[in-house]
């Protein structure tokens, strides 16, 4: 769907689509350059990183594999509660493997540092994030990310993967959701 059809909802177009694909490319390279040679198991978060790791595993040209957790941090607000649960675990295992964590944004970070934790206990030989969306204002907790794609201001966004209340994830560029829409 394009952004123009949610006009309305929405007060600004941060990231365009073509900003998003050139970065992807970016960031690609460097995850090649970085992997070459290595067992790489890409994570992604569900559902918000689905669009993100498609593209950018595709972009990328060393071998890898896929899998995927759900987690619950949200609820159907626009806050993170802190409170992590595993909605959906890996089906690999992580033992001595190298995890690339592929997240849509870093809000709080409080999701991303439990779940670096949580891979690490599990013995992976080391796990790195790389993420789109960064909003820095909005740190709860400080999470090293080895590559992060844009840092956006403290608003709620929406779009290319990310949600409010499971809407506008198809859109393809990433927008400030207008108050009006959720208050
Ligand atoms: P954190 O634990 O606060 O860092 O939140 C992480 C998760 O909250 C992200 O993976 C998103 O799914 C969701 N989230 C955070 N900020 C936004 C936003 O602005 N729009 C939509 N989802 C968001
Ligand atoms: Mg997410």
């Amino acid at each position: 769907m394009d952004l123009d059809k949610v006009a309305n909802d929405i007060t600004k177009v941060l990231v365009t689509p073509e900003q998003i694909g050139e970065k992807v490319v970016e960031l690609a390279g460097e995850l090649d350059k970085k992997y070459e040679g290595k067992d790489v198991l890409l994570v992604g978060v569900l559902k918000g990183a689905v669009m993100f790791m498609a593209d950018i595993s595709r972009a990328m040209q060393i071998p890898v594999q896929m899998d995927w957790m759900a987690v619950s941090s949200y609820g159907h607000g626009t806050q993170s509660s802190g409170v992590v649960r595993i909605l959906k675990d890996l089906d690999a295992d992580v033992l001595g493997r190298h995890v690339l964590i592929v997240e849509d944004i870093i809000d709080s970070g409080l999701t991303l540092s439990w779940l670096i934790s949580n891979l690490k206990a599990r013995g992976a030989a080391s796990v790195e994030i790389v993420a789109l969306l960064r909003k820095p204002e909005a740190a709860k907790v400080q999470v090293d990310v080895a590559w992060v794609g844009f840092d956006i201001p403290n608003e709620f966004v929406v779009g290319y993967g990310l949600d409010y209340a499971e809407n506008y994830r198809t859109l393809p560029g990433v927008a400030i959701l207008d108050p009006k829409t959720y208050s």
